[in-house]
């Protein structure tokens, strides 16, 4: 059968801001993971790990030339070939819920209009969408949503606006949703209160979510699956709770040491030191070796190759077995 998705070797080159014409940057390098059906995977890094361009290829946002190399594969095809019909992917297939939803709502019509219009494109009777955006709005949790499906989305608090657009993305019925930094513009409580909202419509529809992240304590309360990724590359890869509690990489026990409420059997003493890499700046070898405190001449000469170091647990560090304890 095979995962609901499975990213291949994924490559993304984006144009170097300040250079000349055909000069690009490496941003995402060769990016595996699966995302099975019914799972929340947690797609983790800093800014500059390329875990959003991995996220907007998924959902055909590049532009066609950005993705160099490898696959997308959504039930068994390859997305990356000439012949994707994306607009029947994508708020269909693949919806994605964005950090800032005034930039994906319509400021000119009300919530209840542009939820009812996907709805009509995914092929509802027109006698039913009145029905089926107050059921969406509700379940996303809009209080009282026959009035306020009324409202425009300026009308709305920012915590309102993000149930909004959850109800949006779910109109088109799809089966992976893609989440980026879905919380991190509303306040603690709210932001709580969304990441609920959001596992229980997982759990509930048997939904699949890919939810990008900075934060390690996001993924800790949401996700069944993690993927750290550093510098364009994916440093660690396995099961949530195993690689919070016990990291295969450096780069992971440095970022779990570093959010209290996330413990680590093999706290680190020292702080990540030094500023994340970019993929624009890409030291040699393993990316991480300016701030790795096992790094050695191998290191800085080979980049590490992601291998399994316990099952499901996957690491690209060569000396990860000096990091992970089974
Ligand atoms: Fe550190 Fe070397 Fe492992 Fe990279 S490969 S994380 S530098 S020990």
């Amino acid at each position: 059968d095979g995962p609901l998705l499975r990213v291949e070797g994924l490559v993304v080159d984006l144009p170097r801001p300040d250079g000349a014409a055909g000069d690009t940057v490496r941003v995402v390098d060769g990016v595996s993971f699966d995302v099975p059906a019914g799972t929340t995977v947690g797609l983790i890094g800093e800014s500059g790990s390329g875990k959003t361009m991995t996220a907007l290829s998924v959902i055909g946002l590049l532009p066609d030339h950005a993705t160099t190399g490898g696959e997308l594969v959504w039930r068994g095809k390859n997305l990356l070939r000439p012949d994707t019909d994306w607009r029947r992917v994508r708020g269909h297939q693949i919806s994605m819920i964005f950090q800032d939803p005034l930039a994906a709502l319509n400021p000119s019509i009300t919530i209840g209009r542009q939820v009812g219009e996907i709805l009509r494109r995914a092929g509802r009777p027109r006698a039913e969408v009145r029905h089926a955006v107050i059921d969406l709005l509700d379940r996303a949790g809009v209080p009282d949503p026959e009035r306020r499906m009324n409202s425009y989305p300026h009308e709305f608090s920012g915590g309102l606006r993000q149930r909004a657009m959850i109800a949006l993305a779910l109109a088109g019925s799809p089966s992976l949703l893609l989440a980026d930094e879905p919380t991190t513009a509303l306040d603690v409580t709210v932001q709580a209160r969304i990441l609920r909202l959001l596992r229980s419509i997982q759990r509930e529809q048997g939904l699949a979510m890919l939810l990008v992240t900075h934060d390690l304590r996001v993924v800790a309360h949401v996700a069944d699956e993690v993927v750290v990724m550093y510098a364009g590359r994916v440093a660690e890869r396995g099961p949530a709770g195993a690689v919070l509690r016990r990291p295969a990489h450096p780069y992971t026990r440095a970022l779990a040491a570093s959010v209290p409420a996330v413990r680590t059997k093999t706290a680190l003493a020292d702080p990540l030191p030094g500023s994340p890499a970019t993929p624009a700046n890409r030291p040699s070898g393993c990316a991480f070796h300016p701030r790795c405190p096992l790094a050695r001449d191998r290191c800085k000469a080979e980049v590490p190759q992601a291998r399994e170091v316990a099952p499901g647990r996957w690491s690209a560090c060569h000396f990860a077995e000096e990091v992970f304890t089974p």
